[in-house]
């Protein structure tokens, strides 16, 4: 079995950016900007918005950070996503999710301009991933890409199963692991909690990737030998051992099924940090114009 190492390609790839962005700074160019918008106190939102501004200043980016109360009305969300949009200085933003119940998040969603939407939320966005055309890779996603493209894992001809269907994971990977490119061209089958004989489809599988938020779900005797994993869960368990009280398990039963994978990663330290370099990726890509010239 060999590791996914999420946390040092990540490092590998935000010292590649910093690279990159030591250059522009030299010949004066723009520094790419990242805004990040979080509405209320969630403690785990706060906590990947703090990752995400600490990434930006170990890449030597911009960031700022917009922090709202949850009392925050839609009108006033609205107002600072519009002035986000036309702020030439802000290469790309994200407005951290889960919104406050009383915010349309979709409306959120659609009213970031495509060529800020670093996230790679925006319909527009994720039509142009699905043909092929330049675009912003939803960031979970790109950061999956990323590792099996620099792991030389082979896709082609194998079969992926995709466990969850999300609009920001599950759906989009699934659509990336058969599209016509170096890490794709295979055949992929997308599960979900109404497939019938779930253990039936992951048994057939050379590559699984596990978005459905249910701790230890993918068991050993539901794999085969040789197989791949990914695995986007992050699942907070009580443990009374843990100082904070919890610790951070994926949604696959990771000593076990390690034990007949050929590749896996782990949760923490897996598609978690890929997930920020991602966004940092897709920042860079926008102050260089290279998505919507
Ligand atoms: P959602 O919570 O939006 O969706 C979960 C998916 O799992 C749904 O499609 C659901 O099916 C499916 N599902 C639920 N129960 C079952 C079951 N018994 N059998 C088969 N499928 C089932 O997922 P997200 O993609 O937002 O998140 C998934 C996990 O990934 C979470 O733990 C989340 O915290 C984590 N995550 C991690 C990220 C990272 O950076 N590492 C980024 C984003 C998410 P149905 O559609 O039928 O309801």
């Amino acid at each position: 079995m060999k590791l996914i190492d999420g946390k040092a390609l990540s490092e590998t790839i935000k010292s590649e950016i910093a690279e990159e962005v030591k250059k522009l700074k030299d010949r004066d160019k723009k520094i790419p900007h990242l805004a990040a918008v979080l509405v209320g106190n969630d403690p785990a939102s706060q906590s990947y918005v703090r990752s995400k501004v600490k990434s930006c200043e170990m890449v030597g980016f911009e960031s700022t950070l917009i922090n709202k109360d949850d009392s925050i009305t839609q009108e006033e969300l609205m107002e600072i996503i519009s002035d986000l949009n036309n702020d030439e200085d802000i290469d790309g933003f994200i407005v951290q999710l889960p919104l406050p119940k009383h915010i349309d998040a979709t409306a959120v969603t659609l009213a970031i301009d495509p060529k800020k939407d670093v996230d790679g939320f925006h319909p527009v966005n994720f039509g142009r991933m699905a043909q092929g055309l330049p675009c912003y890779l939803p960031a979970t996603p790109f950061g999956i890409v990323q590792m099996l493209d620099r792991y030389n894992i082979p896709t082609e001809g194998k079969h992926t199963v995709v466990v969850g269907r999300s609009n920001i994971v599950g759906k989009p990977m699934s659509i990336l692991m058969g599209m016509k490119s170096k890490v794709g061209n295979s055949t992929v089958t997308l599960a979900h909690s109404r497939t019938k004989d779930l253990a039936a489809e992951t048994l057939r599988a050379d590559i699984i990737i596990a978005a459905i938020g249910i701790p230890n779900f993918i068991t050993a005797d539901m794999v085969k030998e040789g197989v791949v994993i990914i695995d986007v869960g992050i699942n907070r368990v009580d443990d009374e051992s843990r100082k904070r009280g919890y610790r951070l398990v994926g949604d696959v039963d990771f000593e076990p099924v390690s034990k007949k994978a050929s590749f896996i990663t782990p949760v923490p330290g897996g598609v978690g940090p890929m997930t920020v370099t991602s966004l940092l990726m897709n920042t860079l890509m926008s102050s260089k114009k290279e998505v919507y010239g």
